[in-house]
């Protein structure tokens, strides 16, 4: 390597600084770290070998035809889909769940031709904010349907007295984010069915690895009446970012998600993805570790990760003034203010993240949200176990009880959604703080969302966000 090539990547070296840690357990949202440091390697080299294919084209590169045929037929395998079942592999869940949503409105149209009605997504509340963006870019209506606050989720009949004959596609989480709850997936298939609805099962987080987590009930393609499926591998199938599967039953949903097009003087086209030209780094990627490992060593991973998920959910359960939301099914914990405790003995859950942040672990506040029927979802924190967390399980859970110690009793009031907000903040102050310390006020974030009506705190982190990534004035590039 150059001298020069050096110098470019130390620079890399001193931005990539600023980052929280990838691997080692410390970070419990975002990165799904297996541990093996000898997988992220082969996925490296793997990538590399790619490096100049562009996945646009599979006649022209048949390696990107391959490889997507060995990753579908593995998922169809693990996600036991029928034969006949087909899919792509996307850039992630987003777009697993954008093309499902297409498929879903492309049919419906086909089925009501001439139909001026809006086609509708009918969802639980803890649905996947890409069904949101995904509605928002293709035009379609969202219907959100209250989840119990105790269990997470809902009955499959309440869920079912929205389904109608605008309804385009159904919707159940295995298990949704927010809570890591598994919603009641063949109680909701199968009202689909009868009536003639797709039914996606979003398991982006839980497809690989619910399948060997013991005790789960039937969430997947063999539930009578599920039309699709959307798995991400650069979750708990461990390879670097970039990659998800989606799988649909039904040949005909599966055709409808390509986009083709002759009716221009350039090369035809025909896109079964969102993307045009494409890397095929992330798909070699998520090949090389899908392959190296294999069922056994997902069943072996997973079987880490349920043992750090227990621990840490006795943790949870022995520490005064918190408790788990909900009744989760695999390895994601919400963990909300205990309501049954006094309230000196209570933990506000974001200053608790921000408790536990300072002794070296990074956790994800949830806020509170208000349903349609009036039924609040407490504000939460987020925590998602991976096998790093086995390596680092001892000091977490001495950092999780002494994060609560630190903050116990000072549970802050609850805010009054909609409620009159004073001083709100300069989104762009507050990016511009952020950038120079590096530190940012999480729990105050937080608040406001609560406390704001959501268009205009989404507004505000839209602000925030191009604040914060903006090329500031006056700043040398780097040669
Ligand atoms: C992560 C996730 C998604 C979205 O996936 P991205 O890969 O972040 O685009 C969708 N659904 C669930 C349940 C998820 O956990």
């Amino acid at each position: 390597m150059s001298e020069h090539d050096e110098q470019v990547l130390s620079l890399l070296d001193t931005y990539r600084a600023h980052d929280a840690p990838t691997h080692g357990g410390r970070v419990l949202s975002y990165v799904y770290d297996s541990g093996l440091a000898e997988l992220d390697a082969l996925a490296g080299r793997a990538a590399a070998r790619v490096q100049a294919v562009n996945g646009l084209d599979p006649t022209t590169f048949p390696s990107v035809a391959l490889m997507q045929a060995d990753l579908l037929s593995f998922a169809r395998d693990v996600l036991r889909g029928a034969p006949g079942t087909s899919g792509a592999v996307t850039s992630g869940g987003t777009e697993s769940i954008m093309l499902a949503v297409l498929a879903a409105r492309e049919r419906w149209r086909e089925h009501h031709p001439g139909d001026p009605r809006t086609p509708r997504v009918v969802v639980p509340s803890t649905a996947h904010a890409a069904f949101h963006k995904a509605a928002h870019y293709l035009g379609l209506q969202m219907v959100t349907v209250p989840v119990d606050p105790r269990t997470g989720t809902l009955e499959a009949d309440r869920l079912a007295a929205h389904l109608d004959d605008a309804t385009a596609l159904t919707v159940a989480s295995a298990p949704a984010y927010p809570h890591g709850v598994l919603d009641p997936v063949a109680g909701i298939a199968a009202a689909a069915a009868e009536r003639g609805i797709p039914c996606h099962v979003d398991a982006c987080v839980g497809g690989f690895v619910l399948p060997w987590w013991e005790g789960t009930p039937p969430w997947d393609l063999a539930v009578p009446g599920v039309t699709s499926i959307s798995a991400d591998l650069h979750k708990f199938g461990y390879a670097p970012k970039g990659a998800s599967v989606l799988l649909l039953a039904d040949p005909a949903l599966d055709r409808a998600r390509y986009y083709a097009l002759t009716d221009w003087p350039g090369y035809p086209v025909v896109n079964p993805t969102v993307l045009g030209s494409r890397s095929a780094m992330s798909l070699a990627a998520a090949w090389a570790v899908v392959t190296r490992l294999g069922t056994q060593g997902y069943a072996e991973l997973t079987a880490g990760v349920a043992r750090a998920t227990a621990e840490v959910r006795e943790v949870v359960d022995g520490t005064a003034g918190l408790r788990v939301v909900g009744e989760p099914t695999g390895p994601l914990l919400a963990v909300g203010t205990d309501p049954d405790v006094p309230r000196p003995e209570q933990v506000d859950p974001h200053a608790w993240a921000q408790a536990v942040a300072a002794r070296g672990f990074v956790l994800q506040g949830q806020p509170a949200l208000t349903q349609a029927d009036g039924t609040v979802l407490p504000r939460t924190t987020h925590l998602t176990l991976t096998p790093a967390s086995a390596s680092v399980l001892d000091e977490l859970g001495a950092a999780l009880r002494a994060g609560a110690d630190d903050v116990r009793g000072q549970a802050a009031a609850p805010v009054e959604a909609g409620g009159p907000v004073t001083d709100l903040p300069d989104p762009v102050a507050l990016a511009r703080a952020a950038r120079e310390s590096g530190e940012l006020d999480l729990p105050a974030v937080l608040a406001l969302v609560e406390a704001l009506p959501r268009p205009q705190s989404a507004r505000l982190l839209v602000d925030f966000l191009a604040a914060f990534t903006a090329p500031p004035t006056g700043r040398p590039s780097p040669d």
